[in-house]
């Protein structure tokens, strides 16, 4: 029989590549967003546009027995959205009702098994200080001081699952998701994050001239193709760990080490002007024992050759862009 999943978000980033990994695993897919994928064509099978703060909306979109839901819609943006204050409302109050909205929703259906994409930014800030050794292993997000709103609804929305699955016996998984990049994805606008961020500027710049960085650009990150993420999404959402569990890559890199490397890719000179902006915390990397023993995988694609996937793409939107 054919199985069937619904993802929830399927019009934005890592929903779109979702859509497309399930269909070419023979999946039926229903996608469900505010809107259509802004840079490619949906694969689904089914496509609703609608609110997920609405619930009747919600219930109407779980009118069948999915086999799989992957819950990845949220007021999402990078750290010029999500660290400047200016949203917190929205963000607290949009994306804690969704996952209210959803969660009941399948509850009512005896949905299976649903996935929920927490994220790093729900791990305390006190350990994230020192930007060569921050740690972000599952078991240190308690005592909980997330830096910013959007990382105490990821945090409040896991509890929430977990309560679901220790109440109603549902199967809910949940990864913590670190900085996840690649083609498809917000690039300008605002809402991009870094790596997107840094493609876009290193390729409307002249070779010998400068861009601008937030911060001194020695925060630290790591970042995750979102194949991989994908990967690590549906082993998780097929096995018989619940997690939290970190997805996330644990190839460190300075900001000013990730602008070297994009720049590299596009083989030019390029300056750093480093200007005041919203950093978030000093350093983050993912810790992958977790789910190197749970699910015995983790990833493993160098930064390098995800960024040069990235920068391709990113760089035939600019210059689309520079032609209209
Ligand atoms: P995205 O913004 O591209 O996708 C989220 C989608 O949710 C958007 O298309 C948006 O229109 C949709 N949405 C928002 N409000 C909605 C509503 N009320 N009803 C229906 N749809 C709505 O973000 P993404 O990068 O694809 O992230 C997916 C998930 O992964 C999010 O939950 C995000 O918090 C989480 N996450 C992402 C990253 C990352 O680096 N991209 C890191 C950690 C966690």
């Amino acid at each position: 029989m054919t199985r069937s999943a619904l993802v929830c978000g399927a019009g934005g980033f890592i929903g779109g590549h979702l859509v497309r990994r399930l269909k070419g695993e023979g999946f039926w897919v229903r996608g469900v967003d505010l809107k259509f994928h802004e840079y490619s064509e949906t694969e689904a099978d089914d496509f609703m546009i609608g609110d997920l703060r609405d619930q009747w909306f919600c219930r109407s979109v779980v009118d069948r027995a999915f086999d799989e839901v992957y819950q990845l819609a949220a007021d999402m943006g990078g750290a010029g959205y999500i660290f400047t204050g200016e949203h917190d409302a929205d963000v607290m109050h949009n994306s804690a009702t969704i996952n209210l909205n959803v969660l009941d929703a399948c509850y009512k259906r005896r949905i299976g098994r649903i996935f929920y994409s927490s994220s790093a930014c729900m791990y305390p800030a006190y350990n994230q200080e020192d930007p060569s050794n921050p740690l972000c292993s599952e078991e240190s997000a308690y005592p909980a001081a997330p830096d910013s709103e959007y990382g105490w609804e990821k945090l409040f929305s896991e509890r929430l699952y977990l309560a679901y699955r220790r109440n109603y016996g549902m199967k809910t998984f949940i990864a913590r998701y670190h900085n996840i990049f690649g083609p498809f994805g917000t690039w300008t606008g605002g809402r991009e994050k870094a790596p997107a961020a840094i493609c876009r500027k290193v390729a409307e710049a002249k070779s010998g001239s400068e861009i601008e960085v937030w911060g001194d650009g020695n925060q630290t990150r790591s970042f995750l193709y979102v194949e991989e993420c994908l990967d690590g999404t549906t082993r998780l959402t097929r096995s018989g760990f619940s997690g939290p569990v970190n997805v996330g890559s644990e190839e460190m890199v300075t900001i000013n080490q990730l602008v070297d490397i994009v720049s590299d890719i596009a083989g030019k000179q390029i300056f750093k002007k480093h200007v005041a902006g919203p950093q978030g915390v000093r350093g983050r990397n993912s810790d992958n024992r977790l789910i190197q023993e749970k699910l015995q995988w983790a990833p493993n694609m160098p930064l390098r050759k995800g960024l040069e996937m990235t920068y391709a793409w990113v760089e035939s939107q600019v210059r689309g862009n520079s032609r209209a």
